[in-house]
């Protein structure tokens, strides 16, 4: 139980931010449907009570039989709580406010924190990707998200405040790294809702590229309404509308995200090998 995955390559992702609103279950939805039209088997863990990618993937949040809340407490296992996007061909773990609940029945168990990570491990050999969409906040739930993934990609816009933000969730990136999850690296950052008519948010973009320097994903999501109305009907933007920019981003993003993770993987092989002579 607990065991890592065998293959070298990352394949559990946190999407994360505390700050709300800055696109992450956009990110998440939308990473997971383009992942799984590059014929690659997702599994998208909704990870937050107000159940938005579970909507927002055609799911009826308030009709699924068993949620992560049963997963978390150790009711059932993802096997059984998983059912399948009609609309985005990945499974989604779904979420609902139940889950709210889970915080105060997390606290009183064993390893509260790795609860997400050893259901996982129990169904990890059916995926190539699984997509954890974390809530606005930096809680036990989100310590679980991060507790069970072997990667983090930080959306966010580029706006002042933006990076006031960050500095905070990196730092407990580095924090669960250290202390409960040594497999766990900052993937990336990926900058969504952009405007390019915006002085400010290209003046923000340049300073988090030079700060993040090659961990700032070359793909640019632009502030698009495609993407916006696609969660009303249930289905991922790049579905809903598969010639839109904000498609077209999503799907060059998925392309970036897996280049970067077998890159990312050569590195450390390389490294272990110089180390190891
Ligand atoms: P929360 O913190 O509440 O979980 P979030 O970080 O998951 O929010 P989303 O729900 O993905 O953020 O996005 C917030 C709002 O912005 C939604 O209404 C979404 O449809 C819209 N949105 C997200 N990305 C884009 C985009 N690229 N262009 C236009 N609208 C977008
Ligand atoms: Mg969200």
């Amino acid at each position: 139980m607990n065991q890592s995955p065998k293959s070298d390559l990352a394949k559990i992702f946190c999407i994360a931010n505390q700050k709300g609103g800055v696109g992450k279950t956009t990110t998440a939805i939308n990473l997971a449907a383009a992942l799984a039209l590059l014929k690659k088997r997702v599994l998208l863990v909704d990870l937050d009570p107000q159940g938005n990618a579970t909507m927002g993937s055609g799911i009826d949040k308030n009709a699924a039989q068993y949620s992560i809340y049963h997963v978390l407490i150790g009711e059932t296992g993802i096997d059984q709580a998983r059912i399948q996007s009609p609309t985005g061909k990945y499974d989604v773990l779904p979420a609902n406010r139940e889950l709210a609940g889970a915080e105060i029945d997390l606290v009183q168990m064993d390893e509260r924190e790795q609860q997400l990570k050893s259901a996982i491990s129990r169904v990890i050999d059916d995926y190539d990707f699984v997509l954890i969409d974390c809530p606005p906040t930096l809680s036990l739930l989100t310590l679980n998200g991060l507790a069970g993934a072997q990667g983090v990609v930080i959306p966010m816009q580029c706006e002042y405040f933006a990076l006031e933000g960050l500095s905070d969730l990196v730092n407990t990136v580095k924090r669960v790294h250290r202390n409960i999850n040594p497999d766990l690296q900052l993937i990336g950052l990926l900058r969504v809702m952009f405007d390019t008519r915006v002085t400010l948010q290209q003046q923000v973009s340049a300073q988090i590229e030079q700060h993040f320097g090659d961990r700032v994903f070359k793909t640019i999501v632009p502030r698009n309404v495609r993407l916006a109305e696609a969660p009303s009907h249930g289905m991922p933007g790049i579905i809903y509308d598969k010639s839109s920019r904000g498609a077209k981003a999503y799907i060059d993003f998925a392309n970036e995200l897996v280049k970067r993770v077998k890159a990312d993987a050569k590195k450390k092989q390389a490294q272990a090998e110089s180390t190891a002579t």
